[in-house]
């Protein structure tokens, strides 16, 4: 709303009052800052990750069985004061994915940015975030740049939103290499330091896997005795009948 007549899209306006009143020169909300918030979610929603129709809310999350229920009980109390890390795994289709997206959704609703992501695609966006380009040939050295830029800016982003759902982690792909180790310290190592103080960073996990089958740097933080390590027994979803396709 950058053409918002009372603050020109910067959220705040200054009291209209004369120079040498007390109030002079204060900034106060704009008047018009619920429509700004909600044009704020629109853009968080463009860039969540999620697709229109991931929007879950809680009340979206129906019974299905008493496992799914539970899980979506351990998902309501953590989203009541979010902090720290929650490990959500189990088999195939027991709705993990769904809560991961359900709680980038309210942290949005809320007014707070939030970030839902495969793991691959965060690998995809480490690995190519540290091949800073040298300035050899002039010819790709500008399409190199500018690729890299977007992905250090990407990055970034998932180093310091408030929260970061990442979805099927894969065991096998936490493997070791030099780039891995700079990817721990400069994503999961930093959440995990500002998921304390003031900054507290939420981060989540979904994977098919127990943590202990993670290696060593990440099984020890996941399992800090502060975060929350959730196993749902439940059943597939896909193999029960009870999903239906949906048509608006
Ligand atoms: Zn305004």
């Amino acid at each position: 709303m950058s053409n918002c007549p009372h603050c020109k899209g910067l959220g705040w306006v200054r009291f209209d009052v004369p120079v040498g009143d007390p109030d002079f020169g204060k900034l106060v909300p704009c008047p018009d800052m619920d429509a700004h918030l909600e044009e704020r979610k629109e853009e968080w929603y463009a860039r969540s990750g999620l697709k229109p129709h991931e929007h879950y809310k809680l009340d979206d999350l129906v019974y299905i069985d008493d496992m799914h229920q539970e899980m979506v009980g351990v998902l309501t109390e953590f989203l009541e004061d979010p902090k720290g890390w929650l490990y959500l795994w189990g088999g195939y289709g027991t709705c993990k994915s769904v809560a991961l997206q359900c709680a980038v959704s309210t942290f949005i609703e809320r007014g707070t940015p939030a970030y839902y992501a495969m793991f691959a695609d965060l690998l995809d966006v480490a690995k190519n975030s540290f091949k800073k380009p040298e300035r050899k040939t002039t010819e790709d050295y500008d399409e190199a740049w500018s690729k890299w830029t977007s992905y250090e800016a990407r990055l970034h982003r998932m180093r310091h939103l408030p929260l970061l759902a990442v979805d099927e982690v894969d065991t096998d792909k936490l493997n070791p290499t030099p780039w891995m180790r700079q990817f721990q310290d400069q994503l999961f190592e930093h959440r995990y330091r500002m998921a304390f103080g003031d900054a507290r960073l939420v981060t989540m996990f979904a994977g098919n896997n127990s943590p202990d089958l993670l290696p060593g740097w990440m099984a020890s933080r996941v399992k800090d005795t502060r975060f929350i390590v959730y196993e749902n027994k439940g059943v597939d979803i896909r193999q029960q009948g009870t999903l239906e396709w949906f048509h608006e």
